[in-house]
């Protein structure tokens, strides 16, 4: 419901359906016209279509029970592996690394990385790095952080660097050094 889509924005949405809907099977089991007049005004129509499609196969096809697993998840209709990793990380502890646009930044920046995100190597590359970092203990708070760290500190344009957390002599030395490079060849 929220790719794409702000939280404000969703969360109507999100508390009709669990009224309308309070389990798996009442969605199964609704029309798909039912399904569509309550998300009308949300846009991306695919997504209350899938919705709707992976609520029928947890319902009939897998006794009511939702996969626990980032693989297993893969497999449901309109999800894919950023939302699989953020399920089984947040809702089941598996250690596997939710990449998007927030963690490609802060990564990149903290690792001064000059990968190119559009390249179809580069979520590899990132998502071992994540790996590599997130404790196997506490997946789930190590990707929230670090989601939550890229939306509200280090933001896209103009981050307040003076006080941020990773802003040490090291950090500082090398950003002052790619400032004078950059500046040189001005
Ligand atoms: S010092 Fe600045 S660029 Fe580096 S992680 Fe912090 S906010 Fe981001």
């Amino acid at each position: 419901m929220l790719q794409q889509t702000r939280v404000a924005q969703g969360t109507p949405y999100f508390l009709s359906f669990t009224t309308v809907f309070p389990t798996v099977f009442d969605l199964a089991n609704a029309s798909e016209e039912q399904v569509l007049k309550l998300w009308q005004g949300l846009g991306y129509y695919s997504r209350a279509r899938n919705l709707h499609k992976t609520a029928q196969t947890v319902a009939h096809e897998m006794g009511g029970i939702f996969p626990d697993n980032y693989d297993d998840l893969l497999k449901l209709k309109g999800v894919g592996e950023y939302t699989a990793a953020a399920i089984a990380s947040f809702s089941y502890n598996e250690a596997v690394p939710v990449v998007d646009g927030n963690v490609f930044r802060v990564l990149s920046r903290y690792f001064d990385l000059e990968t190119d995100i559009a390249q179809a190597s580069a979520k590899k590359e990132f998502a071992a790095l994540a790996s590599e970092l997130m404790p196997k203990d506490n997946p789930a708070q190590f990707n929230q952080a670090i989601m939550e760290f890229g939306a509200l500190q280090c933001v896209p344009k103009s981050p307040n660097c003076s006080i941020c957390v990773f802003n040490n002599s090291s950090i500082r030395d090398m950003l002052q050094r790619k400032k004078w490079e950059t500046d040189k060849t001005v």
